[in-house]
């Protein structure tokens, strides 16, 4: 059965990365039959210019009916002083509450190849490989009541509401569960059940869908400790999982043990794996248009798709060995640049993985 692409490019390297990852996806569809479709819309700036706003109902509406989104990236100086409402980000934001994207993967992978990237020992992070599972619609940034309000005595007060329903940790933890079966079958949960009631209902929670999984091997860390132990010995996580805010702040440290956001795919999925697949990092407006950027976390977000919302282990793998491969020929764009390797352009990266598969 033939499944649909939105291709989202938006603005800055956006356009230059999406082009790279599109002509790697048609490789694959054509080498392993997938019979994929292709479409295109504008989101952030891009459609801001064209239609006045930043998410097109049009847009909107090619999402929902798409099998996955893949998204470039949105923003740029030329829109930072439009109204919030009117801003790029709000298309990002529009897309991810319509989609109910509450499911947030982010891994870290760290290729042996670029080792000497990351601010950590070589022997410390070489060939790290986890993914961090971040519930994206629901706790302490949604939470209500929320606000700053004056209390009796004249002193002003602020407050959030830190919140998640039963049905809301079920579902991300299915998602955790299933993300580790599909890989080394560890999952760690990660919460402050110590001192947080919410986290005591989102342990029990975990503890009873594991019953369900009983190939999947659970454990539980406090969010202190889960922050020391990705900079102490990060190679002992396999799949993370944890709430929206906890997840904020874990995912981006896990990110920069990479040491290359050029190199960082990301998806955000719904209860029907429909998905919104992204670089982790923004539209690089410093360097857009110089064919310069590195479409490698564009490509890798493209094997994410293939995964994750299309049911092609095959072809996710194969990209994914192919960007390995590249690296080992050393082959690399300004970013990931190092002594002795050899600088090659955005569509020279692209032609170089097309070649490797
Ligand atoms: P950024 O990630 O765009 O850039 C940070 C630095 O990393 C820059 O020096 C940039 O040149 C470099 N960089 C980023 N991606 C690269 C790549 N693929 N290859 C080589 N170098 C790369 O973050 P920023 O500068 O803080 O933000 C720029 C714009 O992007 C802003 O408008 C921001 O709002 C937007 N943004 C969008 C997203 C998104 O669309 N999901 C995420 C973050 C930021």
């Amino acid at each position: 059965m033939s499944k649909s692409v939105l291709l989202l490019p938006g603005d800055g390297i956006g356009p230059e990365i999406v082009a790279e990852a599109e002509k790697v996806l048609r490789k694959v569809n054509e080498q392993f039959g997938l019979e994929l479709t292709f479409d295109s819309a504008l989101v952030g700036g891009s459609a801001i210019d064209a239609t006045g706003v930043p998410l097109p109902e049009e847009t909107l509406s090619s999402a929902r009916a798409a099998d996955a989104i893949l998204l470039g990236a949105v923003g740029g100086p030329k829109w930072d002083d439009l109204e919030m409402a009117r801003r790029p980000e709000k298309g990002l934001l529009g897309l991810r509450s319509n989609l109910e994207l509450f499911a947030n993967l982010r891994p870290a992978i760290l290729y042996p190849q670029l080792a000497s990237a990351s601010s950590l020992k070589p022997e410390v992070v070489s060939g790290l490989d986890i993914v961090i599972v971040r519930e994206l619609t629901g706790g302490i940034y949604f939470g209500q009541p929320r606000g700053i309000r004056e209390l009796e005595n004249g002193e002003r007060q602020g407050y959030n509401t830190y919140v998640y329903s039963e049905s809301e940790i079920r579902r991300i933890g299915r998602v955790a569960f299933e993300t580790a079966q599909q890989r080394n079958k560890k999952l760690c949960s990660v919460d402050k059940h110590n001192v947080l009631e919410v986290t005591v209902l989102w342990r029990e929670i975990m503890d009873e869908l594991s019953k369900d999984y009983p190939d999947v091997e659970l454990s539980h860390m406090y969010v202190d400790n889960a922050a020391m132990q990705l900079v102490r010995a990060p190679k002992q996580f396999d799949v993370i999982v944890t709430g929206n805010m906890f997840g904020d702040i874990l995912s981006d440290e896990a990110a920069m043990l990479t040491g290359s956001i050029g190199m960082l795919p990301s998806a955000s999925m719904n209860a029907a794996k429909q998905g919104m697949y992204e670089p982790c990092h923004g539209s690089a407006p410093d360097i857009a248009g110089q064919g310069i950027a590195n479409p490698l976390a564009t490509i890798l977000s493209a094997a994410m798709m293939l995964r994750y919302s299309l049911d092609a282990e095959e072809a996710a793998k194969a990209i994914e060995a192919a960007v390995s491969k590249v690296l080992d020929q050393g082959l690399r764009t300004a970013d990931i640049m190092s002594e002795g390797n050899t600088r090659v352009s955005t569509a020279e990266m692209g032609e170089a993985v097309l070649a490797a598969l």
